[in-house]
């Protein structure tokens, strides 16, 4: 399909979710580097997990090299290992599920529910039924909060309290969103947040432990340092890991902090702004929000039903592609991924249905209103050039 629209392409690319800085970072390195702190440790990394414990309510935190590190640690501290299994969402990244194989466990995947597009608790309940069944429980169950959307929490702490399965909440794309009035992740045994390149606040790569349980935190500091015995030589009774951050990320992560709150009403803006503009045009749905939070609105996402807006949402995303403009599907499944083809999933259709229609529009907070309106023009431009070709 060649259309005279998309002749015009944008100089300058319009990326999905790009890096924001708040000015402030600098300031904060240059006292990294007058401390000579220049190590995975320092006092920038000590306030970055202070400060990180104050806005999460978590009673304790632990900054490391990434978000899929932090998920290992806290694997590894809640004692999963060869010949466990542990539940997982299938709508989420990679990031969130392969922790599990480094442990030797295997994930076994519970599909969303359609009205938060997380983990269904309804499933989830069914899941852990069936495993008792087969005496066999999982070492954990590990919810994502997709796209900044905090998955039910307390429904599924709930369904895995009889069974005294702990749950880590992978909440690394929802720093700053909120559930029921506390910060998404608080509540869960752990939680897990990501401060990558792309996601709402930015270390450039990074991630966060947090935990009301302090021994948890501490076992975890321990292994994500080598896990040097207290002596003076280096004395080792267990293997660790070299997870921690930088201190000069860390100071980086701080500034990006103190800017949260007005991250989150940018991409929250973004999302109405698209939504707004591109309402009334047929075969256009919004990724909804549930009644118990308030979504960081990490990437605004779009359904697109080809039924009634006349094209795929491949071709949109090709089409957006040829003016140079970034966009992507929503998250594979983990289920239908050929490395977890092995691994058992309870499946109702809906992450299958997202897959197939959902598209990530930019929501880099430095996007501007007419960048924005150029997307969704072209947005409606694409659909009125198939309808006319209909004609
Ligand atoms: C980004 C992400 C991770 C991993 O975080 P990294 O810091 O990139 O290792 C894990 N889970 C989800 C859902 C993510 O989006």
């Amino acid at each position: 399909m060649k259309m005279s629209i998309s002749d015009t392409r944008l100089p300058e690319r319009i990326f999905l979710s790009p890096p924001h800085m708040s000015g402030g970072e600098l300031g904060l390195i240059q006292e990294a580097f007058a401390s000579n702190y220049i190590a995975p440790l320092g006092p920038q990394v000590d306030a970055f997990e202070a400060e990180f414990a104050r806005i999460s309510g978590h009673r304790a935190c632990l900054a490391v090299s990434s978000g899929t590190a932090a998920m290992h640690l806290a694997l590894r501290c809640l004692g999963v290992g060869p010949g466990d299994e542990v539940l997982a969402s299938t709508l989420t990244f990679i990031g969130s599920v392969s922790p599990a194989t480094f442990m030797g466990a295997t994930p076994v995947f519970i599909d969303s529910d359609k009205a938060t597009w997380n983990m269904d608790p309804d499933l989830l309940a069914e899941e852990l039924a069936d495993c008792q069944k087969r005496g066999h429980l999982p070492a954990a169950v590990v919810p994502t909060d997709i796209y900044g959307q905090c998955a039910d929490l307390d429904r599924i702490l709930e369904v895995c309290r009889p069974y005294g399965v702990p749950v880590v909440a992978d909440s690394a794309e929802a720093v700053g969103a909120n559930y029921r009035g506390r910060h998404a992740g608080k509540g869960a045994q752990a939680a897990v947040y990501s401060f990558n390149g792309n996601k709402i606040i930015t270390c450039s790569g990074g991630g966060m432990l947090a935990s009301d349980d302090v021994s948890l935190i501490e076992k975890a500091r321990f292994l994500s340092q080598q896990a040097c015995e207290p002596a003076p030589h280096y004395e080792h009774k267990v293997i660790g890991y070299n997870y921690r951050m930088s201190n000069i990320l860390a100071a980086i992560g701080r500034a990006q902090l103190a800017v949260l709150p007005e991250k989150v009403e940018a991409k929250r803006k973004i999302f109405e702004y698209y939504r707004e503009n591109l309402t009334g045009t047929p075969g256009i749905e919004w990724m909804p929000e549930a009644k118990y939070g308030r979504c960081n609105r990490w990437l605004s996402v779009m359904l697109v039903d080809p039924k009634d807006f006349g094209v795929e949402r491949d071709e949109v995303r090709l089409a957006l592609e040829e003016r140079n403009i970034e966009s992507r599907p929503v998250w594979k499944p983990m289920h239908l991924q050929p490395v977890f083809k092995h691994c058992r999933a309870r499946i109702n259709g809906v992450s299958e249905n997202l897959f197939k229609r959902g598209l990530c529009l930019p929501s880099g907070t430095q996007i501007s209103p007419s960048q924005q309106l150029i997307i969704i023009n072209y947005i409606k431009a694409i659909r009125n050039h198939r309808a006319n070709n209909l004609k």
